[in-house]
């Protein structure tokens, strides 16, 4: 792969000019989103969409997303309906992504083939900023080498892709934290594809129906030791969930220190009393702050990756089953080589 020098551009009006000229040049830039940051690249070129997938190392059979400066812009990719057009309304800008059918300018790389595209419009003041300067649909999946946790500050996206791509813009650190909620407008009822920052039930209250749920998964996905791993720390993660998770939390933990192992724990703010000393810690919110936990998710998994240490473990880290929750229960999940049921 050709070796690019990464500049590292500030987020004032010079960084997100010289961002717009990099990516009207077809090169790929790193952008602050309310998400995550996002590795942009022009979705109208196919060579440039093909160094987004270089860079990450993404197989070609993942779709990515297209970002835009306004709803108006839409019909530019896609063939929007009313249901788009609703949703557009109530929740752009903002982290949900529209899968509608696509535009033939719109090439076979950015949607692995589809006949259907991914769009949004990010609600990040310096997303939109450059999506207006360089008035190109853009490309962005997450900022992250492929499998990995994904990126919410410019130094994770350094940490993974120094020297791979062209720039990244410092935004700060991604104010929402997990990636965006995508839904399937293209059939009826509306289905949901990935929990994300907007959480399932704001959308049925604005489509006044439930959403249809993604297809089922495979029966080996089930399987402990066998899920889909995506987002994950080097370090094995076990992930400990239902009703009596944290009991079985602090007694796998004292089980690994009993073995010897260096022991790290995304922890709940309410567990830390309960965790047996040392252990290395790092905290999200509490169980009723998925909002806080989700914007901390990533940089604290990353953190307990660069540690050091033999085995991680965590708990769901709010209801698996309500708004956001959904979206951390999703990508822990992904994140984890086991899951621990404790349902009995
Ligand atoms: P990200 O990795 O955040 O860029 O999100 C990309 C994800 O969006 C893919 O892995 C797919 O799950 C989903 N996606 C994008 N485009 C489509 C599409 N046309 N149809 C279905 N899912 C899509
Ligand atoms: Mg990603």
């Amino acid at each position: 792969m050709l070796r690019r020098h990464t500049r590292c551009l500030t987020s004032d009006l010079e960084g997100i000019r010289t961002a717009a000229e990099i990516l009207r040049a077809d090169g790929l830039v790193a952008l602050p989103t309310e998400t995550v940051y996002g590795l942009g690249g022009n979705a109208l070129s196919a060579s440039t969409v093909r160094a987004i997938f270089e860079a990450k190392g993404r197989p070609a059979d993942d779709p990515v997303i297209v970002h835009l400066a306004s709803a108006s812009a839409l019909e530019r990719v896609a063939v929007a309906n009313q249901v788009a057009a609703k949703l557009a309304d109530a929740f752009w800008p903002g982290p949900l992504t529209l899968v509608l059918p696509k535009r033939p300018e719109v090439p076979p790389e950015v949607t692995a083939g589809l006949d259907t595209v991914g769009v949004r419009v990010p609600s990040h003041p310096v997303a939109a900023a450059i999506l207006r300067a360089c008035d190109l649909p853009i490309a962005a999946p997450s900022a992250n080498l492929f499998g990995r946790p994904s990126p919410t500050t410019a130094q994770h996206v350094l940490d993974d892709l120094d020297g791979r791509i062209d720039a990244v813009v410092d935004g700060g650190p991604a104010t929402v934290g997990v990636e965006s909620t995508i839904v399937d407008v293209c059939s009826s009822p509306a289905r949901l594809l990935r929990p994300g920052g907007v959480a399932a039930e704001a959308i049925e209250a604005v489509l006044g129906e439930r959403l249809a749920l993604p297809e089922k998964r495979t029966g080996a996905q089930l399987a402990p030791g066998m899920l889909p791993v995506h987002y994950a720390p080097r370090t094995p993660l076990s992930l400990v969930v239902g009703s009596h998770a944290r009991d079985r939390l602090r007694l796998e933990v004292a089980s690994a220190l009993d073995r010897g192992e260096r022991v790290g724990v995304l922890a709940l703010s309410d567990d830390l009393t309960y965790l047996p000393g040392g252990v290395r810690v790092e905290v999200v919110g509490g169980w009723s702050e998925p909002r806080v936990s989700a914007a901390r998710l990533f940089d604290a998994l990353r953190a307990l990756d660069a540690a050091g240490l033999d085995v991680l473990f965590a708990r769901d880290l709010a209801d698996p089953e309500l708004g956001l929750g959904r979206a951390l229960a999703d990508r822990l999940r992904r994140a984890s080589r086991q899951v621990l049921d404790t349902r009995d």
